[in-house]
């Protein structure tokens, strides 16, 4: 899923990522080094997710579509900066803050840039609020801040974690493989995630901007607004940008470049999280709206740190009705409702498909109209067909068959330095 987690946990240092420019990121091994433990499947979360049983707490119309949730909110950052650069409300960077200021942490694991490669995601470790704020936004291209979960081993004290669901579930197998990691993460909290686009997405965004990737100093995919407009800072040092709306960028171009492994999620507002942080749109925006984010506490430990973040000012909520949650990602719910149907036909085609445990897939299946599901069944089989999903992956694919593989670009990601290379 280009997560990231295998690099840490392979004991060789034989996995190292790269950015296939219309896949995503993915694990290349070295098969000199490998010695195939299985450590790096054993932390990955596109082969498996289960889900334990859930707390009686947890609020129970939602548990079957939704995961465990114990509270749901609504508001925004205490810090207007925070707010006004935030992708929602900026609640995930104010949640992060108070940890930061307030609890005996080393820093927020989580995804940024750096201004050398402003278009390639690297994971960071913010250690102040202007760290923060540097990195709030979503970005909308592949990302894979697991790759730096041995900065957490290494660290002093606790860190708290930002990522999208899967990550959240990488880091949860990751402290499962490994106990000295458990007591490592303060907090973990998610974002919601209706799939990442590949990096041919933010290339067709450029493309229709007019401007080419070397011209970019800062690139944002919304933020600063609510949801903000997609902005490339160019190089020049006169501040000239070129703009263009949420709904193009997203709705227009990146929705078309999604990954067919996202489709298959089962976890679209991290479940495993113990704060999950998203966009509460069942409502009507105002023009010129400031941002809001809807809040979940999944765990005591995620409701303990809300409600102290909440008393010291970080945070500004409001109790909402567990109606809100499925009006706001109608999206969301509906891929969940396709999802045991598409594993079906995967199953029937014999094609390697991921084990899902505890999700009430089949419940959700049989919420969707009879037509749909015909659809759902039908599209994955042509998929299948089309796509040649059918024909066996070459064994221990290398760089070097993924380089003969056709594809016009390959980006090896440089997690030495955090930053993304382009290799020629
Ligand atoms: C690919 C993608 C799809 C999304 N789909 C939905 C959706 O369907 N519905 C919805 O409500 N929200 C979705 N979001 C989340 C939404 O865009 C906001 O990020 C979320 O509401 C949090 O807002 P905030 O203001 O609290 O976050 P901020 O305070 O702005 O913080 C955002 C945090 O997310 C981290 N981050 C940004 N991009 C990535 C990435 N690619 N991978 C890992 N971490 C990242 C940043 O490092 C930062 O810490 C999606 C986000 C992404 C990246």
């Amino acid at each position: 899923m280009g997560c990231g987690a295998c690099v840490p946990a392979c004991p060789k240092g034989a996995v190292r990522l790269v950015d296939l420019v219309d896949q995503g990121i993915r694990p290349v091994t070295d098969s000199q080094l490998c010695e195939q433990c299985g450590r790096c499947v054993e932390v990955c979360p596109g082969v498996e997710i289960s889900h334990g049983s859930f707390q009686e707490q947890t609020i129970p119309e939602l548990r079957k579509s939704w995961g465990p949730i114990l509270e749901m909110w609504e508001g925004y950052a205490g810090d207007p900066e925070i707010r006004f650069k935030g992708s929602s409300g900026g609640a995930a960077t104010a949640l992060a803050l108070f940890c930061l200021e307030n609890e005996d942490i080393s820093g927020v694991l989580h995804t940024g840039t750096r201004a050398a490669a402003p278009l390639r995601n690297v994971p960071v470790l913010s250690k102040s609020r202007e760290d923060l704020l540097a990195h709030t936004g979503s970005r909308y291209s592949p990302a894979a801040p697991c790759a730096k979960i041995d900065w957490i081993m290494g660290a002093r004290s606790p860190v708290v974690f930002i990522g999208k669901p899967c990550d959240v579930v990488a880091l949860r197998k990751s402290q499962a493989a490994c106990p000295a990691l458990e007591d490592k993460v303060c907090l973990a909290i998610s974002i919601f995630c209706a799939g990442t686009p590949t990096t041919e997405g933010t290339n067709k965004i450029l493309s229709a901007l007019d401007v080419a990737p070397e011209q970019v100093e800062e690139f944002r995919y919304r933020g600063c607004g609510w949801p903000g407009m997609t902005t490339a800072k160019l190089t020049g040092g006169n501040s000239r940008m070129r703009q263009m709306s949420y709904e193009q960028s997203w709705g227009d171009i990146l929705s078309k470049h999604g990954q067919t492994r996202c489709r298959l999620c089962p976890d679209s507002t991290g479940e495993f999280a113990d704060i999950s942080c998203g966009d509460p749109w069942y409502r009507q925006k105002e023009p010129g709206e400031q941002g809001w984010s809807l809040v979940l506490a999944r765990t005591e430990r995620g409701r303990e740190i809300m409600h102290a973040a909440i008393e010291a000012g970080y945070i500004k909520l409001e109790r909402v009705d567990s109606s809100v949650l499925p009006l706001s990602q109608e999206a969301l719910l509906k891929r969940r409702r396709h999802l045991w149907g598409r594993l079906l036909t995967m199953h029937v085609m014999r094609i390697p498909a991921p084990c899902y445990n505890g999700f009430s897939l089949f419940d959700d299946w049989l919420r969707l109209p009879f037509g749909q599901k015909l659809r759902s069944l039908g599209g994955t089989f042509k998929r299948i067909i089309t796509r040649g999903w059918r024909r066996p992956l070459k064994p221990a694919a290398g760089s070097e068959q993924l380089q003969d593989s056709g594809r016009s670009e390959q980006l090896v990601i440089d997690l030495d330095e955090s930053e993304v290379k382009c290799k020629p």
